[in-house]
């Protein structure tokens, strides 16, 4: 995102809302009849509509590519197929008269060309980054086609508009990275005219492509920060992020069932909490909104009436831990060199990561040796072929990144202390240093995810009603404090 900067030449639209729907905010008539009822409450803002694929979808196109690349045509057809009956079926209970027609035949050209990718890949036999861009980008071209015509049969004034033409990215397919310039030219060009009509524009999130028009995708969990590079680029009021939870919670509610709502906290704070595995916001949402200075509200699309998270600039939660993550799917990956890790040697290791776009998330180095953490295994043996004479590469994987976080929480003394007690009984090797004073983070056996996250909630969020005690842990750090 270097480059990244307010535009000089727009002042900020002080009543444009970017509103964003995930996934199971559009997944059904039902879903998609509460989307109408929220942007209609904002019909006095200009609303900015950006969707997800209808919930599931995605995945379900993935499967589909990953079948017909190994030679199940067969089963890669009728799973699209169904996408397709799901979306037909949504279409007749919320659109009639021409516009069912229009809708129809959209959708029809569009499975169309999503059959023949199928069928290239089944004679191609690989699915490589570059064609799952194009695939997975399918499932935010029918949602959002279907959540513009249900808006203009309810009598709002939507035009359906392809994010691939506002979203310009580098070529970095899975995971791109948005050229700020082109980007913020082509929204501008393509949304604001479409605003002073006083028309709602609705686009699909997650999906962009490069100068030359080839579709990338923002990497999982994208259309946040779609959502967010749009409000910068169009120097909005603000932006909705609305999803099937209350706000940002203190953990993930499907973790820990005393997680509890976050009313306000820091852009910085909520960053950390999304970067180290809080799925409620993409990593990379609060970048733009950060630089732009836009707030940021995180609201329950089922309960609309709920006052949500609000991301700020400033903000203190007023608890020493603002919330805990879980990052499972962790392999903890140790470098050894003969030689002591100078820049070159890591400007190597990064280089040969990098090639295989593999992230790495958090790293230390002592003389010989290197610590890093990835996401993913699936590249690491190219990278320990591609390494092989400068160092040895071994890795452990079915781990969990466990991480509390909070304002200057590694500075206060006790923290630490009192997770590393809660756990001791479980097998807690390697403690991650990021590199701000906001985070502490450890690695565990993904088996002891949800106890972890359960003792160190109910020892940093206690229940008013209860004092409970994670096995005497709670008390004994009572007495001890
Ligand atoms: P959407 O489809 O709306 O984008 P996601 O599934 O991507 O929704 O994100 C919402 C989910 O994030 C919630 O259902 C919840 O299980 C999960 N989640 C993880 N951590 C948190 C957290 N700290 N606060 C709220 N939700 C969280
Ligand atoms: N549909 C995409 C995904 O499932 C993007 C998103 O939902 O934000 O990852
Ligand atoms: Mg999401």
């Amino acid at each position: 995102m270097s480059g990244l900067q307010r535009p000089s030449r727009f002042e900020r639209s002080e009543d444009v809302v970017v509103m964003k729907f995930g996934g199971t905010s559009v997944e059904d008539a039902a879903a998609i009849r509460r989307l109408i009822g929220i942007v209609r409450s904002r019909a006095d803002a200009r609303p900015v509509v950006v969707v997800s694929a209808l919930a599931r979808v995605t995945d379900q196109l993935l499967e589909a590519g990953g079948a017909a690349a190994k030679g199940h045509l067969g089963s890669a057809l009728a799973t699209v197929r169904d996408i397709y009956v799901r979306h037909e079926q949504l279409a007749d209970s919320l659109v009639g008269g021409s516009a069912h027609s229009t809708l129809d035949c959209e959708l029809r050209g569009e499975f169309r060309a999503l059959e023949s990718l199928l069928h290239d890949l089944d004679s191609s036999r690989q699915l490589d980054l570059k064609a799952q861009d194009y695939l997975l980008g399918f499932g935010e071209c029918f949602s959002s086609s279907l959540v513009k015509e249900a808006l203009c049969e309810a009598g709002i004034q939507a035009a359906h508009v392809d994010a691939r033409a506002c979203i310009v990215t580098d070529a970095r397919h899975g995971q791109a990275n948005p050229v700020w310039d082109a980007t913020e030219l082509h929204v501008q060009q393509v949304l604001s005219p479409l605003l002073e009509r006083g028309q709602v524009p609705v686009l699909g999130g997650f999906i962009a492509s490069t100068c030359e028009g080839v579709p990338t995708t923002l990497g999982r969990g994208g259309s946040d920060f779609s959502a967010a590079i749009i409000a910068a680029a169009l120097c909005a009021a603000r932006v909705e992020i609305w999803t099937d939870v209350d706000g940002i919670m203190t953990t993930d509610p499907k973790l820990c069932s005393d997680a509890r709502v976050i009313r306000k906290i820091s852009f910085d704070e909520a960053a950390e909490l999304a970067h180290f595995g809080a799925k409620v916001l993409h990593p990379a949402t609060l970048v733009p909104a950060m630089r732009e200075n836009i707030p940021v509200y995180v609201l329950n699309s089922r309960r609309p009436e709920g006052e949500g998270t609000e991301i700020v600039a400033r903000a203190k939660t007023g608890d020493v831990v603002s919330g805990i993550t879980a990052k499972r799917n962790v392999a903890a990956v140790e470098i050894q060199s003969a030689h002591t890790f100078d820049s070159e040697l890591l400007r190597t290791v990064y280089a040969v990561f990098d090639r295989h776009s593999c992230s790495v998330d958090v790293m230390a180095t002592s003389l010989g040796r290197m610590s890093l953490l990835v996401g993913s295994t699936a590249a690491l043996p190219a990278i320990t072929a591609d390494l092989r004479g400068v160092a040895e590469v071994r890795w452990e994987n079915h781990k969990a990144l466990v991480c509390l976080v909070g304002e200057n929480i590694r500075r206060q003394p006790d923290v630490a202390s009192r997770v590393f007690a809660a756990v001791s009984d479980m097998d807690v090797r390697v403690v991650c240093h990021g590199a701000s004073d906001r985070t502490i983070s450890f690695l565990v056996e993904e088996s002891k995810v949800e106890e972890s996250v359960q003792r160190l909630h109910g020892i940093f969020f206690p229940q008013p009603d209860s004092a409970r005690d994670w096995g005497g842990i709670t008390s004994a750090f009572c007495q001890a404090g």
